[in-house]
């Protein structure tokens, strides 16, 4: 029996450092994809289209949420976000972990229809913080980050939905904290059973 991909959503307030995170994680776990979402948000600069989003007008979007390509899609800060169902099933049914840097609302709704997904929330150190790296990241006018700044309490709120808590003050060690979670999911009995089958039938036999 092959094995089969955990799915991961990391969710936190804007800024809180989850693209970061992710991306060192990322990098430094084999098996483990991040799911690049479709949004009608305008590009920052230094972003790419098909690296950091999928970046689509809003009808194109709405074409798509038609055709149920989205495994979940929420609207976040005035601008849709979604993730594509097929890409994720292509991962997990080929044995690769894969994340979802999402937000709370879409957590819910991938937890609803996938109840196996492991949620994350990472949270800032203080409040001064977060908006310090809102606006040291240097992307964002100040209108937006005064309004992801007013949202930020209301995402935060929802610490509570997810199965694990980073606080990301030290990068290091909060990196090092969502490795400890993805490894400690592997060894879970219901992971080793599927990935050490041929061991245990000559084991057991
Ligand atoms: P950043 O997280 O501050 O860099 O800001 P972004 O503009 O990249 O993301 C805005 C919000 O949209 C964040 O809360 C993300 O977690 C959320 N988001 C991004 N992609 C998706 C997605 O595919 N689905 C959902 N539901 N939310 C997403
Ligand atoms: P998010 O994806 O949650 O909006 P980012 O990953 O873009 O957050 O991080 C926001 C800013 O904070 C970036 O400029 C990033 O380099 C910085 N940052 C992230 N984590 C830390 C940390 N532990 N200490 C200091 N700066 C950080
Ligand atoms: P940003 O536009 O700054 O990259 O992201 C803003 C917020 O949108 C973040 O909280 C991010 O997690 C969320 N987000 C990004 N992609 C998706 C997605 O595909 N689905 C959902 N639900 N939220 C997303």
């Amino acid at each position: 029996m092959s094995r089969t991909g955990t799915l991961y959503t990391v969710s936190a307030p804007s800024g809180a450092g989850k693209t970061s995170l992710v991306a060192a994680l990322v990098e430094s776990s084999p098996d483990l994809r991040v799911s690049v979402s479709h949004t009608t948000r305008a590009m920052r600069p230094g972003e790419q289209d098909g690296v950091n989003y999928h970046f689509v007008e809003e009808q194109t979007f709405l074409a798509m949420l038609e055709r149920a390509e989205f495994l979940e899609h929420a609207r976040v800060f005035g601008n849709l976000y979604g993730t594509s169902q097929l890409w994720v099933e292509e991962q997990l049914g080929s044995g690769t972990d894969v994340i979802l840097e999402i937000d709370w609302q879409g957590a819910q709704q991938v937890k609803r229809l996938q109840p196996a997904t492991r949620s994350i929330f990472i949270l800032p150190p203080s409040r001064e913080t977060l908006l310090q790296r809102l606006t040291g990241r240097g992307q964002d006018g100040q209108d937006i980050i005064d309004r992801r700044m007013a949202e930020a309490v209301e995402e935060m709120s929802h610490y509570v939905e997810s199965d694990f808590l980073v606080v990301n003050d030290d990068f290091e060690q909060a990196l090092a904290e969502l490795k400890t979670i993805v490894s400690a999911h592997r060894l879970a009995t219901a992971k080793q059973r599927e990935s050490l089958a041929p061991l245990l039938q000559q084991l057991l036999s």
